[in-house]
């Protein structure tokens, strides 16, 4: 039998469970609630004509927020990435004729002559792609000229999230107007030094002299230009494809002067091929673009089976970077360039 005392002290007991039950349950509340709305603070904004300033804020943000649930750090495979597209350049323009420094990198290197660009085979917004890893309804950049008033790509790119890290980047272009994908703040430097791979590729070359940067992009002009002009696969187009040989012979030359060139991977590639004079997308010649990978850890003369997109790009770089890519990336890393331990890799 229960004593009155007994009877007392168990239902004090009873209501210091019961307390202490709904504190925690109050506190578990508090948690989801503050969990959730941070997650929702850390959506990318809506854009609405942003300076050049605060988009390129908004744009770190989001690759901020696409890798902030990255607890470890991943391995890096390349200590420099350098990525080379060559506007315009079909991939018959460097099988069939001689060029000695694209042959030098893929009979080095690992190779594909069938990769594609998306569907909206324009210069802007498969440049966004390449560089961004999705496609430009993610992107954002469905237009193709300087188009300010406009604002700058939606998406996290390969600079962004470098920047974000700490690692040195910068672009030498040809076209002012990529610069709608490579906003300030996203990139340490952004120049333009002419229109043609010439001066494009000396000014690289100072700058990989001066002080290589981790991440690089080359961006020439010249089988673009000459298609438009001239005709696809025409003459012209396949003499402006042994001037882009030229220039990126003087990239592999400050490499070489450097030392980096074994520490660099590098990624050759275009953002679209085209036919007649120009690339709308509807046929497979305009959409086929070359891509060519060389660097640390890369096979050697090897022919990728696989289906490589231009958005494979942004992914491979990443993962050559040890950087965590954003969970809606489109592309994929193009493993089967890596060499696996005992396998020949590339070699400068
Ligand atoms: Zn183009």
């Amino acid at each position: 039998m229960l004593t009155r005392h007994t009877v007392a002290t168990r239902m004090i007991t009873n209501a210091m469970h019961l307390h202490l039950c709904l504190t925690l349950r109050l506190m578990l509340s508090l948690c989801l609630l503050f969990h959730t709305s941070g997650l929702q603070a850390d959506q990318p904004p809506q854009q609405t004509r942003p300076s050049i300033s605060s988009e390129a804020l908004r744009t770190a943000r989001a690759g901020t927020a696409a890798t902030a649930a990255a607890p470890r750090a991943l391995p890096r495979r390349a200590r420099y990435v350098l990525i080379v597209s060559e506007d315009g350049m079909h991939p018959a323009l460097i099988r069939e004729q001689p060029l000695p420094n694209h042959e030098r990198l893929y009979k080095n290197g690992a190779y594909s002559f069938r990769a594609r660009t998306i569907s909206t085979a324009s210069t802007l917004p498969s440049h966004a792609s390449m560089l961004s890893g999705v496609d430009s309804h993610e992107h954002g950049l469905r237009w193709n000229n300087w188009r300010p008033e406009r604002g700058y790509i939606r998406a996290p790119t390969v600079f962004s999230l470098a920047t974000q890290e700490g690692l040195s980047t910068s672009a030498i272009v040809g076209k002012f107007k990529l610069r709608h994908i490579l906003p300030q703040g996203t990139v340490e430097t952004f120049v333009r030094p002419g229109y043609y791979c010439r001066k494009v590729s000396e000014e690289a070359a100072r700058r990989i002299e001066a002080d290589q940067p981790t991440l690089m992009f080359v961006h020439f002009s010249d089988p673009d230009e000459k298609g438009h002009s001239a005709g696809w696969l025409s003459d012209a187009q396949r003499a402006a494809a042994r001037e882009c040989d030229r220039c990126l012979g003087t990239l592999l030359e400050a490499l070489d002067r450097r030392g980096t060139l074994h520490e660099t991977l590098i990624i050759v590639s275009a953002d679209h091929g085209g036919h007649s004079h120009g690339h709308s997308g509807i046929l497979l010649s305009d959409l086929q673009i070359p891509w060519i990978a060389h660097g640390p850890k890369v096979r050697r003369g090897y022919a990728i089976s696989g289906r490589v997109s231009t958005m494979d790009t942004a992914a491979t770089v990443l993962f050559a970077l040890g950087l965590q890519a954003p969970t809606n990336l489109r592309g994929r890393p193009v493993h089967e360039i890596f060499a696996r331990s005992g396998e020949a890799e590339a070699r400068p």
